[in-house]
């Protein structure tokens, strides 16, 4: 048998690369993982983290709004952005460092440089060839922009966590959550923002409901919306701005244009083509239930095989890899009921099935549940801003199988109710639930139909 240099290689430290590097280890296997940039991947760097920090910093606007009403006296506000900026990325720079601990300590030897592959058992970074048994892709994927006029003068989430300086106004193309957190972040920090999408109405995917409700909400807090249009060229123009054209004949100036249009599988020079590893129309690894490729000594997960791209699933798959690697026991992920929020502000989140996707799949045998009220907050705040609720129930078995929300704290919200329904619970178990009062979460136990 060959004698490799390690049991497992893996290419990628980000949110699946590190779990399985790490656990793999501690069940005893000599792991290796190669990182190119930055140590936690695209959540920590670019990604979840930085995002959620700008989405705090964003809120205070609405908090400084609102506290007259209680009673307080509060200054014209101004925002420093250099400060929140250097502030977020002194915080990463340490978690970077937690990253670095926690794989040291968990023995795997870190290997900094960009991979490619050379055979299915070798792996070469800089200079240097190491050979494995195994090989595991987790590089994630990177922003894609389309190519048309001007594309070159655009921005991705990537240098938004990065910039200069605030524009006074921005553009930001594409509906799903990138463009909906960071329409929300700049429009909180004071910039003009204007939400350019392709289709009639964004988040396509999400239950209806919750589009239509975050649509009205984000329009009350200014940020514009232009659905069903698209940007045809950009240029530059002297005064460091940029003129847009728009397919609907109208052009607009702005002094930043976001993409926000997808990210694609971050397989470039990675030497796929000196493995049978397979790749689909959208570059993304092909992967068996058990994450292996169509190599058999290499593995494939998270974001760079694009099933759900979302950290706690690359996590999840990576743990469920761990299982089959060091046991032998092929472990598969279950994808169902995967809880998910986009951090609008407010927040919308899901669990389980839209009404649409439950009527494909249970007909008319649906009860839903609605509840759209003013948020108790706005009474002395003074704001229109509303909460809104659905419960999507199948009738016959009881059992809830949806559960939808727009409101502040739906994220934390729906974390939970996603517990309750990856166990089963039915309606009446909702009903038989005590509420905590007064929150907006207990509506959640007291939906009548
Ligand atoms: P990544 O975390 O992208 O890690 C891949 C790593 O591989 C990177 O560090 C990269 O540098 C490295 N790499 C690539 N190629 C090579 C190579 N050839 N050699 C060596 N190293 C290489 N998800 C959530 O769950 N919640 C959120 O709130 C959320 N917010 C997001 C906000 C933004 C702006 C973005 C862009 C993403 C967000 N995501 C969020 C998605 C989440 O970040 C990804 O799903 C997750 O990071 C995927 O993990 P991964 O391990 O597959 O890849
Ligand atoms: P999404 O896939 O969510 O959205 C991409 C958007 O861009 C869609 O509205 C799509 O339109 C539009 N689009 C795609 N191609 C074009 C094009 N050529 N021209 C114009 N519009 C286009 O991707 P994101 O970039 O927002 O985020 C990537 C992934 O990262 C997400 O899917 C999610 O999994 C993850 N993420 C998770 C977050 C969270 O958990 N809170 C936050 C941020 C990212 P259409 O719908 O019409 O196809």
């Amino acid at each position: 048998m060959a004698e490799y240099d390690f049991d497992l290689f893996v290419i990628g430290a980000g949110s699946g690369g590190v779990r399985t590097a790490r656990m793999c280890s501690q069940q005893g296997l000599r792991v290796a993982v190669a990182e190119s940039q930055y140590l936690g991947g695209t959540c920590v760097n670019v990604g979840c983290v930085p995002k959620k920090l700008f989405v705090y910093a964003s809120a205070f606007a609405e908090e400084f709004r609102a506290a007259a009403g209680f009673g307080w006296n509060v200054p014209e506000p101004t925002f420093d952005w250099t400060t929140l900026r250097d502030n977020k990325n002194r915080e990463i720079q340490r978690l970077n460092a937690i990253y670095g601990n926690l794989l040291e300590n968990a023995n795997v030897e870190l290997i900094e440089g960009r991979a490619t592959i050379r055979d299915p058992h070798t792996v070469q970074v800089n200079d240097h060839q190491y050979t494995a048994e195994k090989i595991l892709i987790a590089t994630g994927g990177i922003p894609f922009v389309p190519d048309f006029p001007g594309s070159e003068l655009t921005i991705t989430s990537n240098e938004a966590f990065y910039l200069d300086a605030l524009p006074e106004q921005i553009i930001i193309v594409g509906g799903g959550y990138i463009a909906v957190e960071f329409a929300g972040i700049f429009n909180g920090l004071g910039v003009e923002t204007h939400l350019v999408y392709r289709g009639p109405l964004f988040l396509r995917g999400f239950d209806e409901d919750l589009r239509n409700v975050l649509k009205e909400e984000i329009e009350n807090q200014g940020i514009q919306l232009h659905f069903s249009t698209d940007i045809t060229s950009i240029s530059r123009l002297e005064n460091s701005h940029y003129r847009v054209e728009l397919n609907n004949g109208e052009s607009m100036t702005t002094g930043l244009v976001m993409y926000a249009t997808g990210r694609r599988p971050n397989t470039d020079n990675l030497g796929l083509e000196n493995t049978a590893v397979k790749t689909n129309t959208n570059g993304s690894i092909i992967v068996d239930d058990y994450f292996q490729t169509e190599e058999p000594s290499i593995y494939a997960l998270g974001d760079v095989i694009s099933r759900v791209e979302l950290t706690p699933v690359a996590i999840a798959e990576g743990m469920a890899l761990t299982h089959t690697l060091t046991t032998g026991n092929p472990t598969s992920l279950d994808y169902s009921n995967i809880p998910t929020a986009v951090f609008s502000q407010p927040n919308t989140a899901s669990v389980g099935l839209t009404e649409q996707q439950a009527k494909e799949k249970y007909g008319d045998d649906l009860t839903i549940y609605r509840s759209h009220f003013r948020a108790m907050k706005e009474t002395l705040a003074g704001g229109e801003g509303k909460i809104f609720m659905k419960l999507i129930v199948e009738k016959t078995s009881d059992r809830v199988v949806g559960c939808h929300m727009v409101g502040e704290h739906a994220g934390e919200i729906i974390q939970g109710i996603a517990i309750a329904i990856k166990a089963g619970a039915s309606k009446a178990d909702f009903d038989a639930t005590i509420g905590i009062h007064p929150t907006a979460a207990e509506e959640f136990v007291t939906m009548k139909g």
